[in-house]
């Protein structure tokens, strides 16, 4: 069974679904989406992130590192091609401006963790949110945690972007969960492979038989678009998109806002982004945003 990395688990969360939840990040994502809000979950392997603004310069970390990799001239500090992520500027850093991004836990401790507050999920309507990178890409490992969440009384909603297999995800996950966001980002399945470096034919399938699922497995389903300005958020795709959820049978769907915060967290991984993205770095405005959901009304699509 393929285990994944914990990126992080975060508590009292209250985005990430109804009520007071835990959201376990897994890293690994088999989507590569230019505007990734979480760049740090995207490749599979452990990586080093730093981080300019907390770091106070006491130089420490320049102690403990046997390759030579920690250099202020480096527009990333850490040189990637020397650093063997032996970790022990990460152990030494006082400041935390080094991080390790990516640990492996076993199902026990992530349910010790999330467990402690379950109060505040049975009080709150809450539960655990399991999200990434894409929480389904090691399906079964993921799924008995799921498994063993429901066990212990606990709500589970699963954050995915659709991408992943069906057999294997209704035998061993499904039945363990109680929500699902799927996002559904962008309809041309040409335009999908240029932004998110895969085809949607997955996506748009998986989506519809999850859809088709829901009552057998007894979870809810909510679409969720993404509007990333001149890419996802044009009249052309959302129009697609729309009609496409109408073919389903969708009535609700989740407009994202675009929030370009995404953008600056490339830097900590070392990360050259190339200048097309430049257009990226800005907020979307809230005429924008209507004019996205008028899409979606005029065609009897809550949102
Ligand atoms: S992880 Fe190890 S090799 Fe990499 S920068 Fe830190 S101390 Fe150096
Ligand atoms: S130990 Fe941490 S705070 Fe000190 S110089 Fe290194 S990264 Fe910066």
């Amino acid at each position: 069974m393929k285990t994944p990395l914990v990126l992080e688990i975060k508590c009292n969360s209250l985005d990430d679904g109804p009520g007071i939840r835990s959201v376990v990040f897994f890293k690994g994502c088999p989507l590569s989406c230019i505007w990734c809000h979480n760049p740090e979950s995207k490749r599979v392997p452990t990586e080093i992130s730093f981080d300019e603004q907390s770091c106070i310069g006491c130089g420490t970390c320049t102690k403990f590192c046997t390759q030579g990799a920690l250099n202020i001239q480096n527009r990333y500090y850490i040189d990637r091609e020397k650093c063997n992520l032996c970790f022990k500027c990460v152990e030494h850093c006082p400041a935390k401006a080094i991080t390790r991004v990516g640990v492996e836990m076993t199902h026990e401790e992530i349910l010790k963790k999330v467990l402690a507050d379950k109060p505040f999920y049975d009080i709150s309507g809450g539960g655990v949110t399991l999200s990434g990178g894409e929480a389904t890409l090691c399906t079964e490992w993921v799924g008995r945690l799921a498994q063993m969440l429901h066990e212990n009384g606990v709500k589970v909603l699963v954050e995915t972007c659709g991408f992943f297999n069906y057999e294997l995800a209704a035998e061993h996950l499904l039945p363990y969960v109680d929500g699902i966001f799927c996002d559904i980002k962008i309809y041309d399945r040409e335009k999908h492979k240029k932004y998110c470096g895969v085809y949607n034919d997955r996506i748009l399938e998986n989506f519809r038989r999850m859809y088709d699922d829901r009552e057998k497995y007894g979870y809810s389903i909510m679409p969720r678009v993404p509007l990333i300005p001149d890419i996802t958020d044009t009249d052309e795709n959302l129009t697609a998109i729309a009609e496409y959820m109408q073919l389903v049978g969708v009535e609700k769907t989740d407009l994202l806002p675009y929030n370009p915060t995404w953008y600056s967290k490339n830097d900590k991984l070392g990360v050259q982004l190339s200048g097309e993205l430049e257009k990226l770095t800005g907020w979307q405005s809230k005429e924008k945003t209507e004019h996205a959901r008028q899409i979606f009304l005029s065609r009897n699509i809550k949102c």
